[in-house]
């Protein structure tokens, strides 16, 4: 007799939830995917989704493993073969090529991602779509949990993972206790035109308010992240499009010249949340659920990714009647000390980057001038930021 009504339900069809749904049932296993807003994303006719991403190889691999194409159009996309950031005087550059790989990722929009998850799931009919549907109480057990939706449905799965985003309900329910640091601080994003085409640099540098990318658009725009104080996001918000320009302007030193327009602009809180377990009974963390990492090195979807083939990776030969918690406590201590080594990066830079100003940026510049200086040193971030590293997934090593 069949003990659930299914072996796996992924709660949250974003894109770290989606592609997780895609690889457990490419690997045999009954999924359910629970998604409380069923995504009805059409391709902007007038301009690109403010909210892109850059994705390195390594995870470009593992969206394609679950089956979305959302790369391989070029409309859509803007790979980037170089990177170089600056602060104060000093800069660090890195090339594909150096460090012998073709490219060191691409710029892509979220919905864009998600929507070609969501199509190559409902081509193949391999998952089992709930959506919209909404997971209103749980009941963990040592050996299966009993999900009870919004809509009055109740499923019993073997395992759930909660990949229901930065507020995740689950983990709430779960009582998983998550660390927070609040930055007080908001990314400024926006899509300019610039004196010159940008033909596939991801730059930036560390003004006296924050961290500025301007990230390659596959039309020769770029879009910019500018991570600074809240109060002065929403100042350049209010701003008429010359007076922001101008503002932008005298902050960048770009190889692509003057900023000379701009879309919408929106602004993003920045939270740092770590949750202090992964793993609870047969509940699984994964993507921004998980954790939330401060924008400026481009990892949060990144890590959820990872996350993700990760977890098929440690369940390759988990039978749905066995336990898996040996399996599931491999992929705890492999995810959270992955997301801490990054998040804990990330973090080191930002806060010495929000120093008194010129001391913060001046230390920024030595330290990018001794990294590049350091060939492993520089191999090896690389190597991490690329998803290629021994610690990455095997899916996005191969
Ligand atoms: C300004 C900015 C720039 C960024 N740049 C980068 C970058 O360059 N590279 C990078 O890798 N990352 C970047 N990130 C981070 C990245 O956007 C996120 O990490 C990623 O989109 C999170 O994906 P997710 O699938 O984990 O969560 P989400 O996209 O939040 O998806 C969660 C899903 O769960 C659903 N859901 C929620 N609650 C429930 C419920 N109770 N029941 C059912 N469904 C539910 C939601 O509807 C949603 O679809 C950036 C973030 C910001 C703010």
């Amino acid at each position: 007799m069949k003990r659930f009504d299914i072996d796996i339900a992924v709660c949250g069809g974003g894109v770290a939830g989606a592609v997780c749904a895609s690889l457990l049932a490419r690997a045999g296993r009954s999924v359910a995917l629970i998604e409380a807003r069923r995504p009805g994303w059409q391709p902007p006719m007038q301009d690109f989704d403010l909210r892109v991403v850059a994705i390195s190889p390594g995870s470009a691999r593992i969206l394609d493993k679950a089956g979305g194409l959302a790369l391989h159009d070029p409309r859509r996309r803007a790979e980037y073969r170089r990177m170089q950031v600056c602060a104060a005087a000093a800069s660090v550059a890195f090339s594909a090529q150096e460090h012998g790989i073709d490219q060191l990722g691409w710029i892509a929009e979220v919905p864009a991602l998600q929507q070609a998850q969501w199509q190559a799931m409902e081509q193949r009919g391999q998952v089992r779509i709930l959506a919209p549907a909404q997971v209103q109480e749980m009941a963990l057990r040592d050996d299966s949990v009993r999900l009870s939706l919004a809509d009055g449905q109740t499923l019993r799965a073997g395992l759930l993972v909660a990949a229901d985003g930065a507020r995740s309900r689950l983990r709430e329910l779960a009582g998983i206790i998550t660390d927070q640091w609040h930055y007080n601080q908001a990314a400024l994003v926006t899509h300019i035109s610039t004196e010159r085409t940008n033909e596939g640099v991801a730059w930036q540098r560390f003004t006296e308010h924050g961290p500025l990318a301007l990230l390659p658009l596959p039309d020769g725009r770029s879009s910019i992240v500018w991570s600074q104080p809240d109060r002065r996001a929403q100042q350049l918000l209010a701003l008429d499009e010359g007076d922001f320009l101008d503002e932008l302007n005298s902050h960048q030193d770009s190889p692509f010249g003057l900023a000379l327009s701009c879309t919408e602009r929106r602004s993003f809180a920045l939270i740092r949340r770590q949750a202090q377990r992964l793993v609870k009974q047969r509940l699984v963390l994964l993507g921004d659920a998980a954790r939330n990492v401060h924008p400026l090195a481009g990892q949060g979807l990144n890590l959820g990714l990872a996350d993700a083939a990760a977890l098929a990776e440690v369940l390759e030969n988990w039978q749905p009647d066995q336990d898996p918690s040996a399996a599931l406590a491999r992929y705890q201590r492999w995810r959270l000390a992955a997301g801490s080594v990054i998040a804990g990066g990330i973090h080191a830079i930002n806060e010495i980057g929000h120093g008194p100003p010129p001391f913060s940026t001046g230390l920024l510049g030595l330290g990018f001038r001794l990294a590049g200086r350091l060939w492993p040193a520089r191999e090896a971030f690389v190597k991490r930021a690329c998803g290629l590293d021994a610690d990455s997934p095997r899916l996005s090593r191969s």
